[in-house]
């Protein structure tokens, strides 16, 4: 293979990740997506969730997961009796059936053991949320911290999906503490007067 062909092929593996993180983005975000019952996006949020508590875990303290007994257990259920509920196989299907065929020509998909003429969608954004959390980056699988939309950050401080976002947010804190100070001030002042007896 030739240095030319690598490089395009890594570039279209760093593409096809991103484009699997955006449509998972999309499903968190959309809980009225027709394509999905509401529950599953709970249901994907609460996966995610989980995933990032378990990592919160396993940093906090790595030895607990050598014991069969703790906090991690009921979350390993959990995650596993979300995952026991995806009965599937796999097929590969000619790729034209989306208009432009894949450079193979063929694509993979993942079907419903009980109903092999239906697609399991699900799947393969459940492999998405597994595999940033296998790579340890669940924790950047994160809500705006103002308007609540999902976001995959590009650093693990960006709390935010916009610059206005995050300029709104501190404004509004910003105004909320002024309040704050105010009313304080405010109550200060009646204690005084009161304490002098005006
Ligand atoms: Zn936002």
């Amino acid at each position: 293979m030739d240095r030319q062909r690598r490089r395009i092929l890594k570039k279209r593996a760093a593409a096809s990740g991103d484009k699997r993180i955006q449509a998972l983005l999309n499903v968190l975000n959309h809980g009225q997506n027709p394509r999905f019952h509401p529950s599953i996006v709970v249901e994907f949020r609460s996966l995610v969730k989980q995933l990032r508590d378990l990592d919160e875990l396993f940093r906090s303290n790595p030895k607990l997961f050598r014991q069969d007994n703790g906090e991690h257990i009921e979350i390993f259920k959990q995650i596993n009796l979300v995952l026991s509920r995806y009965k599937v196989f796999l097929r590969i299907l000619y790729s034209f059936r989306y208009g432009k065929p894949n450079p193979q020509g063929w694509e993979s998909a993942w079907f419903r053991a009980n109903d092999s003429e239906q697609e399991c969608i699900e799947m393969q954004l459940i492999l998405t949320i597994i595999e940033i959390a296998q790579n340890e980056r669940i924790q950047l699988l994160v809500q705006c911290q103002e308007c609540k939309k999902w976001l995959f950050a590009r650093v693990s401080s960006q709390k935010f999906c916009s610059e206005k976002c995050r300029d709104k947010f501190h404004s509004s804190n910003e105004a909320d503490k002024k309040r704050r100070a105010a009313w304080a001030r405010q109550k200060y002042a009646r204690k005084v007067r009161s304490k002098k007896g005006v």
